[in-house]
């Protein structure tokens, strides 16, 4: 089992024609809500590919928490720890425009889980064999949680999205840390093979679609990423970590469960929206065919 502490956020994506200048009101073309929150994504696309997933979350006691429960009910998650809060449910306000976007997030509910949350789910962390984390959640909750996954000896692989909520004192007790290279040259430099080494096996860097790349001890191990249609890379990330954490439950290599990733990935970004276009386990053995 695997469990995932992190955001639930509705996505508002709005079609435009043009982006509004200040003062200005406009139509837009089409509007369509959209499950989303890094979190989220990753837990289903953990769970399409058939382990048991436990979300650990915070959304509002409005309509869209319900939704978004719901969604992940739908998918097989165990929803048991998401609390719930006065503050409205995080959101995204998404515009679109001829391949360029404007996009606002707010946080709301997912700022509310605390670490009380996590430690009254602790018994769920216990029995994981990995968590999975991102950083759209307080700074402090994210320090509680790694620090209990530690004592339970529970590994941990932490998504450092947004870089600015990341504590380099992490480094130490996590287990796997997946920056894509943007992330990566904010939190570290951009000397990525020296970096790489200097965490053997621990950290993997996503290079869109290049797939991705980390140190075995040894040697540099580039991982090639998967030539495909791609339309929409709205969670390829959150595709790729939530396959490279079941790869590596199922006790596959670092260099298989990789390899899984970037094809589970590479499949997601071939349609629109970030959880619609995650792939069973049954379309990935497909590709692998
Ligand atoms: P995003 O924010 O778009 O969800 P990201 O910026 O977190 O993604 P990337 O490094 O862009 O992370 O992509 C993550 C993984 O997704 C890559 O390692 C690769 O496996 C896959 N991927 C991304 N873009 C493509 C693409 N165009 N074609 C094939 N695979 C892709």
């Amino acid at each position: 089992m695997i469990t995932v502490i992190g955001s639930l956020n509705m996505d508002l994506v709005v079609q435009m024609e043009a982006f509004p200048k200040q003062g200005e009101t406009i139509l837009g073309k089409d509007f369509q809500t959209m499950p989303g929150g890094k979190g989220a994504n990753q837990a289903v696309a953990a769970a399409r590919l058939g382990i048991e997933i436990a979300m650990i979350g915070c959304v509002g006691s409005d309509s869209f928490g319900e939704t978004l429960r719901t969604v992940l009910q739908q998918e097989h998650i165990q929803t048991e720890a998401i609390a719930s809060t006065s503050v409205p449910t995080g959101i995204a306000n998404i515009l679109i425009y001829n391949n360029d976007n404007r996009i606002i997030v707010v946080p709301g509910a997912n700022y509310e889980l605390k670490p009380d949350h996590i430690e009254a789910a602790k018994e769920i962390i216990q029995k994981s064999q990995m968590v999975i984390m991102q950083l759209e959640i307080p700074m402090e909750t994210t320090a509680y949680a790694i620090k209990l996954c530690k004592e339970a000896n529970v590994p941990v692989l932490l998504n450092p999205a947004p870089a600015a909520n990341f504590n380099m004192q992490w480094m130490e007790d996590i287990t796997y840390i997946t920056p894509n290279e943007t992330e990566c040259k904010q939190l570290f430099g951009d000397h990525f093979d020296q970096l790489l080494e200097k965490y053997p096996n621990k950290m993997i860097i996503t290079l869109g679609s290049d797939g991705a790349r980390y140190f075995d001890g040894e040697y540099p191990i580039h991982v090639p990423g998967f030539m495909t249609n791609a339309v929409d890379t709205t969670g390829a990330g959150d595709t790729f970590n939530g396959a490279l954490a079941y790869a590596l439950v199922e006790g596959q290599s670092l260099d298989q469960a990789v390899y899984f990733a970037n094809l589970a990935a590479s499949l997601s970004v071939e349609k629109y929206g970030a959880q619609s276009g995650m792939p069973t386990l049954e379309a990935v053995y497909a590709r692998m065919a």
